[in-house]
């Protein structure tokens, strides 16, 4: 019988046999295992990487950065959310700081707080400014003459950066964390040392209280410490002058931990009378320019301090 184009002949050897046809489905056997375990152990490695990010972005992470004489402070919110507390003098070290410590290829800090504006605290914000996207910009509504307090002001005008002018009781909430101020009560305006009018926060977070004290003076304290109590985390006030971080205050706190940021000064800072009060309450004090980059990371159940 004559063959017709396109006809399906018989295979090699005689018909039935089905060599062809065993060979390839051996074949299609091995590398259809082989496809599906290498499938399998991508999604076993997918699935790992999702877990150990999720877990790593549910801990409470605060960042004590070393930028020397001057506060800087970068708390990562459970879920990821940033805020920056300060960025210390104006040289580069907030904005090293904060390459380190963010994820790489991440430009943006959600919310930045100027606590007051005098140049160890707002300095490094300038080159932050520029540098990173910023969601909103906190302060006390205090301004300056100084010129390089003019140059914050405008990068972030230039760039259109929401500013907020906050107070006692305002607050920065994200999920179930929040960051309270407990200061300043006064109005800002009327006080005559700039310290009394500092922005003071409460962080509550992962079963983790912390106080951010900046640069606040001991009526400050006076005034945040009944309804701050005591605490796990205390951001020294001040670099550890000894006209801040009172006896009642820190008994009355008693923080687990405690932060002073600090580095070469002329002022004696940290004191020996605040190291001597801390020592006397127990807490474990730690020191920017000793220590370098301090994180304290809880994860809910346990909080421990990297360094
Ligand atoms: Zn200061």
């Amino acid at each position: 019988m004559k063959k017709q184009f396109g006809e399906a002949g018989p295979p090699l050897g005689r018909p039935g046999l089905q060599i062809f046809p065993e060979i390839f489905k051996y074949i299609e056997c091995k590398v259809g295992r082989f496809i599906l375990l290498v499938f399998l152990l991508l999604i076993l490695c997918i699935w790992l990487v999702v877990r150990i990010a999720s877990a790593s972005r549910s801990n409470l992470l605060i960042h004590f950065l070393p930028v020397g004489q001057g506060d800087s402070e970068l708390i990562v919110l459970p879920g990821g959310a940033t805020v920056l507390i300060d960025g210390g003098p104006p040289t580069l070290d907030a904005v090293r700081a904060l390459d380190a410590a963010l994820p790489s290829g991440v430009r943006s800090i959600d919310i930045v707080v100027m606590t007051h504006p005098q140049l160890d605290h707002f300095g490094g914000l300038i080159d932050v400014a520029k540098r990173y996207k910023i969601g909103a910009f906190v302060s006390n509504g205090l301004s300056s003459d100084q010129a390089s307090f003019r140059e914050l002001k405008k990068a972030l005008e230039d760039r259109r950066v929401q500013q907020i002018t906050f107070g006692a009781g305002d607050s920065i909430r994200y999920a179930s964390n929040t960051l309270i101020a407990l200061a300043p009560s006064l109005n800002p305006e009327s006080v005559k040392n700039q310290n009394d009018a500092v922005l003071v926060f409460e962080l509550l977070a992962k079963n983790t209280k912390a106080l951010f004290m900046s640069d606040a003076t001991s009526d400050v304290e006076d005034m945040v410490e009944k309804t701050a109590g005591r605490v796990d985390v205390l951001k020294i006030s001040h670099h550890g002058s000894k006209f801040s971080s009172s006896e009642t205050f820190l008994k009355t706190t008693l923080p687990k931990f405690a932060f002073i940021e600090v580095g070469k000064n002329s002022y004696g800072h940290p004191t020996p009378q605040v190291l001597t009060r801390l020592g006397e309450i127990g807490a474990r004090v730690f020191r920017t320019d000793r220590d370098g980059f301090i994180t304290v990371r809880s994860d809910g159940t346990m909080l421990s301090v990297l360094k």
